[in-house]
């Protein structure tokens, strides 16, 4: 079936279990769907939209109650929508870092982060993992006390991941925030792979800015995101223009600097609201979803030579494995060599591991029900047994 020449319809999540590490939290609400499809013409939220003419204020869709219902969620101060986590980033470096300041990030941070230290001029300081790759409020502190000794100049801002996206491993914010703010740096919370899919509560954690995805972990359509500020730093990442036009004299009212006015106007907009209820539902199953990540992390843990490289027990659904031990040994010698894998995988319904890779990959269990993840696990036992491998029952 095709939607337009050579676009096919895209039936993956109607056909497979999809245990794509980036997509799972993603996966739109039937909500969702019908909203895009009323609100799929280009600026569509803003029928309604008066004055003072900002997308946070429109009230048909209910975008203003969104975004206060969102900060409130969040236990944070004031919310905006962006187009990804990744400019939710960009939105606080923009506002924070000087060019030549240091930035403190961490050996498990996305690349998006860097990239918004990069366009913002600073310069990126990783705090190293140890060796059970997390991040500790310990390393921070050294790391941050070592940087402001060579660098002379206190970095302006900390970028932590609540949960990595390496190992899916949940990391000591608490601990961290408090190395940083004894230097009095600001904290930007990335919950890429948190908000949206598990609890989290900005005050308790005491960060400054909380940075969600949409399309990862929002039941949300790409590319949509959120960024949460404190009231303390709100009137400075969230400060209106104060541009003037030199012929005409125009000034333009409320519009945000670093939201270039309004961001997501339109389908992406109404496929974040419309998830949003269920959003706040799902993340009271948090334990729930761990629980079944366990269920599959020991399954594959049960395939002799087959190794969880993410925390033990899981307490995500992002989990990283080493398979060099099982799966990539039958690679050695299938005539298929590593594409027998992810092969068997698809011919028994299940898609989102990268084709070809048999040695160190990622899958995410997020949203599967207790039939699937039954049903994942005893595929991943019967592709080992069907290939040789042993299995502890
Ligand atoms: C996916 C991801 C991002 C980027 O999110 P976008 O919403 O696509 O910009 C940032 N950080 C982490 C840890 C991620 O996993």
């Amino acid at each position: 079936m095709l939607c337009a020449d050579k676009i096919e319809a895209r039936s993956v999540e109607e056909m497979y279990i999809n245990i794509d590490p980036i997509q799972a939290g993603g996966r739109l609400t039937p909500e969702a769907q019908k909203a895009v499809i009323a609100y799929s013409d280009g600026y569509s939220v803003c029928d309604n939209c008066m004055k003072p003419f900002r997308l946070d204020y429109i009230k048909k869709p209910p975008l203003a109650d969104f975004h206060e219902d969102c900060a409130k969620w969040l236990n944070m101060g004031a919310v905006r929508v962006v187009p990804g986590a990744r400019r939710g980033f960009q939105a606080v470096a923009n506002t924070l870092v000087d060019k030549g300041d240091p930035v403190i990030l961490t050996a498990l941070s996305h690349y998006t982060e860097f990239v918004s230290v990069e366009q913002s001029g600073g310069v990126p300081f990783e705090i190293p993992k140890d060796d059970n790759n997390h991040i500790t409020g310990e390393n921070a502190a050294q790391k941050i006390d070592e940087v402001i000794k060579e660098q002379k100049k206190t970095p302006s801002l900390l970028y932590l991941d609540h949960a990595d996206y390496q190992f899916g491993n949940i990391h000591d914010v608490e601990g961290i925030v408090k190395a940083a703010h004894s230097y009095d740096i600001p904290v930007l919370l990335n919950g890429a792979y948190t908000v949206g899919v598990m609890p989290v509560d900005g005050k308790k954690l005491g960060v400054d800015f909380i940075v969600g995805s949409g399309h990862k972990s929002m039941a949300a359509p790409a590319p949509s995101g959120i960024v949460a500020s404190t009231d303390e730093y709100a009137g400075r990442v969230f400060r209106t223009t104060q541009a003037k036009g030199d012929v005409t004299g125009r000034t333009f009212g409320i519009k945000e600097v670093e939201m270039m006015g309004c961001t997501l106007m339109g389908v992406t907009m109404a496929g974040l609201v419309a998830s949003f209820p269920s959003v706040k539902k799902r993340v009271e199953n948090w334990d729930t979803e761990v629980s079944h990540s366990r269920m599959v992390a020991d399954a594959l843990c049960s395939i002799d030579g087959t190794e969880c490289l993410s925390d033990m027990p899981r307490e995500h659904t992002l989990t990283r494995v080493n398979t060099v031990g099982s799966f990539d040994k039958v690679a050695q010698t299938h005539k298929k060599r590593g594409y027998f894998f992810s092969g068997e995988l698809k011919k028994k319904g299940v898609c989102g591991v990268i084709a070809g890779s048999t040695r160190v990959w990622k899958y995410n269990t997020f949203g599967l029900s207790e039939r699937q993840i039954n049903y994942l696990c005893d595929t991943f036992r019967e592709i080992a047994e069907n290939n040789g491998l042993t299995v502890n029952r």
